[in-house]
C-alpha cells in the first residue's frame, strides 16, 4: 500500500517529531518540526529551527536537523493512527517555516489526507500564494501568525516585511477553505500589545468571514537557553511575561472589533 505514490521519497529537512502534543491542533498530535525559517523572530522559542542547515551546538553535544523523505516521516505518524482515531488527532507540521519546503509540505499533506490522517499546518504564512492555496486546499487546520501591524516593528522584530503576509491572510479569511483557519498572535509586552496594533488586527480581521477565530497567545521565555547553547544573543531578556488582566485587556480591545478572539 505505501510502495509507490507521487512525493514517496522527496526529502526535507526535519528538525525533531514530536509524538502525543496536546498543544498544535485537536486530540493527540505527532508535531513535525521543519527546519529553516525566513523570518528571525527576537522572540522565537525554536532558535535551532531557523537555520535551514544541520546545526551543533557550541560544545558539539546536540546536533539538530535530520534529513527524512515524506515516507520516513509517514511511518512515525502512522504509529500514533490508533489515539488520533480515539482521539480527534491526526498530525501537525511545523517550524521553522513549513512554507520554507513547500514541495515536502505538500507531499506530506497529500499523503496523509489520502489516508484518512487528520492533518494541521503552524505557519508564518510567508511563501507564495500558489503553495498556501494548495496547503489550504489539501489539510484540516491552518495556525497561522499574525504578529503585528506596522511594517516597520515587523521588520525590526523579525528581519521581514509582514505585506506579504498580510496579504496571504486576507487571501485565505476571504474564501471558504473548508477547513479551520486560526490566526495566532504572540502577545510580546512593549512590542505588539499596544492600543493601536490590537485596534488594527481587530479591524483586520473583522473583514475575514473565514477566519475561524484569533488566539492571542502570552509571551514566554521557553528556549532562552538554547541560545546561549548556540552561542547566539536572546535580546528579550527584559521582558515580563504579561499576567491575565493585561491579556483580558488586549482581548477587550481586540474586542470592540472582533469578537471571535480568545
Ligand atoms: S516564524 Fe516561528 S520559527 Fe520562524 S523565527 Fe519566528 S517564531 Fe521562530
Amino acid at each position: 500500500m505505501y510502495s509507490d505514490y507521487e512525493g514517496r521519497d522527496l526529502k526535507g529537512m526535519v528538525l525533531r517529531l514530536e509524538k502525543s502534543s496536546i498543544y498544535d491542533g485537536d486530540g493527540l498530535r505527532t508535531v513535525v518540526f521543519l527546519k529553516g525559517c525566513p523570518l528571525k523572530c527576537a522572540w522565537c522559542s525554536t532558535p535551532e529551527s531557523q537555520n535551514r542547515e544541520i546545526e551543533t551546538t557550541k560544545d558539539g553535544s546536540i546536533t539538530y536537523g535530520k534529513e527524512m523523505t515524506v515516507e520516513e516521516v509517514l511511518v512515525e505518524v502512522r504509529k500514533d493512527s490508533l489515539f488520533y482515531f480515539y482521539s480527534g488527532g491526526g498530525m501537525t507540521v511545523s517550524g521553522g517555516e513549513v512554507l520554507a519546503q513547500p514541495d515536502f509540505l505538500l507531499a506530506l499533506l497529500r499523503r496523509s489526507r489520502f489516508e484518512g490522517i487528520d492533518s494541521a499546518i503552524e505557519t508564518s504564512f510567508l511563501g507564495k500564494w500558489e503553495v498556501i492555496e494548495q496547503a489550504l486546499g489539501t489539510l484540516d487546520t491552518a495556525f497561522v501568525d499574525l504578529k503585528m501591524f506596522r511594517e516597520d516593528k515587523h521588520r525590526f522584530y523579525t528581519g521581514v516585511s509582514n505585506q506579504v503576509i498580510l496579504e496571504n491572510i486576507r487571501k485565505a479569511g476571504s474564501k471558504d477553505f473548508d477547513n479551520k483557519l486560526i490566526i495566532r498572535t504572540p502577545l510580546i509586552p512593549g512590542v505588539n500589545d499596544d492600543q493601536e496594533e490590537l485596534e488594527n488586527i481587530g479591524r483586520f480581521l473583522s473583514e475575514l468571514p473565514y477566519v475561524h477565530h484569533l488566539q492571542l497567545l502570552p509571551y514566554h521565555r521557553l528556549g532562552t537557553d538554547t541560545y546561549r547553547k548556540l552561542g547566539r544573543v536572546y535580546t528579550l531578556k527584559d521582558v515580563r511575561v504579561p499576567s491575565e488582566e493585561h491579556m483580558e485587556w488586549c482581548r477587550s480591545v481586540i474586542g470592540k472589533y472582533y469578537d471571535k478572539v480568545m
